[in-house]
């Protein structure tokens, strides 16, 4: 394996976990709500239209829903865990 994306699905394989590459353009820029796009400063994006919600996790739902729906829509927060390395 050379290459990270190589060495993640060997790993996932290994686990029985499936691997599905996916653009992430726009998806840190987009709001799930109202569709408009802004780039976000500081940790959480926010947009003029109320929709909060932590950078990081704002940008993987964005692409789960892209992945699920075909669109960035607004989904339901259940127990989003993330590790914080300094
Ligand atoms: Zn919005």
């Amino acid at each position: 394996m050379s290459t990270t994306s190589g060495y993640l699905t060997y790993k996932c394989q290994v686990q029985g976990i499936s691997v599905t590459k996916a653009i992430e353009a726009y998806s840190t820029q987009t709001c799930p709500v109202c569709q408009k796009r802004h780039k976000p400063k500081g940790r959480m994006y926010r947009c003029r239209y109320g929709y909060v919600s932590h950078r990081d996790t704002h940008g993987a739902k964005n692409i789960l829903s892209e992945q699920l729906y075909g669109i960035f829509t607004l989904m339901q927060e259940t127990h989003i865990k993330y590790l914080r390395v300094a």
